[in-house]
């Protein structure tokens, strides 16, 4: 898919807003909090509906203003063109129209129009916790399977029965085993079902990033992903499960929260052998995260027969020049790229072997200077 252009009202710095892109490589470019990584945040929330630094809507409002508005014309691979609304009010909450029409469920964005993006919040996904790397998935299969962001959304909410079954329990407000048996069957089913789609996806991410983590450390090392599901799939019965609830049931009424699931899952990254979050250096843990970036791109092409765009923040400022040369290359196959720099460090200008299109955006003083053209 190509982004066209975009217009935003009232969204982080930018009162009103329209710019047009480029088929190709698209550099926004500035002094540093000018608005480059708002203005990805906004392709982020015209695509998937939510910016990957904050989970607070109200955070995109701007400043002196209670709504925002972003416009999207997007251009399909399959020729359609859409154009996506999203307005969001802080009283109200969010509306999203495609083509004019108002969407039943955000799943009709989510996946439609994919998009990568890499960013430096996106570190934690190696460096971080294993919520991190959950969120990471989450999104991925989100955007692959139309089905996993219902299951999710069900998960929670029987999670939130269940472990409110469980706090009651503790004030002795009822006999507890009649209650919650109904939201334990559920849990099985859907953690199976879960469990089993975030395995088979991390295989095809390891097959996807595993020869492109070769390329970029020229096969020095060897790069893989283990997934530690808290469900285990070998509980073909729903009593086997139980078993492990029952095991388990006076730790939770402690704890007022539900101890297996998916909620528990933990995804591993290995570097020969060795967890990369506990031994890897800091470019180590770049290459992987590089490697899994385009092997989520790769993988989004393939299952959703859209290409999605691709969103850099602030890449290039941490990058050594191998890995840089690597990158590059790796950007002649992608089709749409956004990506931003500061104003010193436009490296992409004194490349001109790209052979592709480049537009540049200088952000200044809140406005957009269309700079120039390469073909
Ligand atoms: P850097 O080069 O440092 O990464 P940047 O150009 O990417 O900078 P952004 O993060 O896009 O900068 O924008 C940050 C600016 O946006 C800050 O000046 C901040 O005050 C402003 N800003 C953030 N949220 C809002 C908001 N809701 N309303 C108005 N301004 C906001
Ligand atoms: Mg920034």
């Amino acid at each position: 898919m190509i982004l066209r252009s975009l217009e935003l009202e009232r969204f982080r710095n930018f009162t009103h807003k329209e710019i047009e892109f480029c088929d190709a490589i698209n550099v926004i470019y500035g002094l540093n909090g000018y608005g480059k990584t708002n203005l990805l945040e906004a392709i982020s929330v015209a695509c998937l509906s939510r910016s990957f630094r904050t989970r607070n809507d109200n955070e995109l409002v701007h400043f002196e203003e209670s709504n925002f508005k972003i416009l999207a014309d997007i251009g399909l691979d399959g020729g359609l063109e859409k154009r996506i609304q999203i307005s969001y009010n802080c009283d109200h909450g969010k509306e999203i129209l495609i083509n004019h029409t108002k969407t039943k469920s955000i799943a009709e964005l989510v996946g439609s129009f994919p998009i990568v993006v890499m960013a430096p919040e996106s570190d934690s996904v190696t460096t971080g916790p294993p919520q991190e790397r959950r969120r990471f998935l989450n999104i991925l299969l989100s955007q692959i399977d139309r089905e996993y962001l219902k299951l999710l959304q069900d998960y929670v909410r029987i999670l939130k029965q269940r472990n409110r079954l469980l706090q009651n329990a503790r004030e002795n407000r009822y006999k507890f085993s009649e209650k919650v048996q109904p939201w334990n069957e559920k849990l099985y089913t859907i953690s199976r079902t879960i469990t089993e789609k975030r395995s088979l996806l991390l295989k095809e991410l390891e097959k996807s990033a595993t020869p492109i983590h070769m390329e970029i450390t020229s096969h020095l090392e060897r790069f893989s992903i283990q997934y530690r599901p808290s469900f285990n799939l070998e509980w073909d019965k729903f009593e086997k499960f139980e078993e492990i609830l029952n095991k388990n049931i006076n730790l939770e009424i402690v704890r007022g929260a539900t101890m297996v699931g998916p909620h528990r899952d933990e995804i591993q990254f290995f570097l020969n052998g060795k967890e990369l979050r506990k031994f890897g250096s800091r470019g180590q843990h770049r290459c992987c995260l590089l490697a899994i970036k385009i092997g989520e791109y790769k993988l989004l092409q393939e299952k959703r027969s859209e290409t999605p765009i691709f969103l850099l923040d602030d890449v290039y400022s941490e990058i050594d020049e191998v890995r840089e040369k690597a990158l590059n290359d790796y950007f002649l196959d992608l089709k749409q790229i956004f990506l931003t720099t500061h104003e010193s460090d436009i490296k992409l200008d004194t490349k001109p072997e790209f052979g592709k299109e480049i537009k540049y955006y200088h952000i200044q003083d809140n406005s957009f200077a269309y700079k120039e053209m390469i073909s």
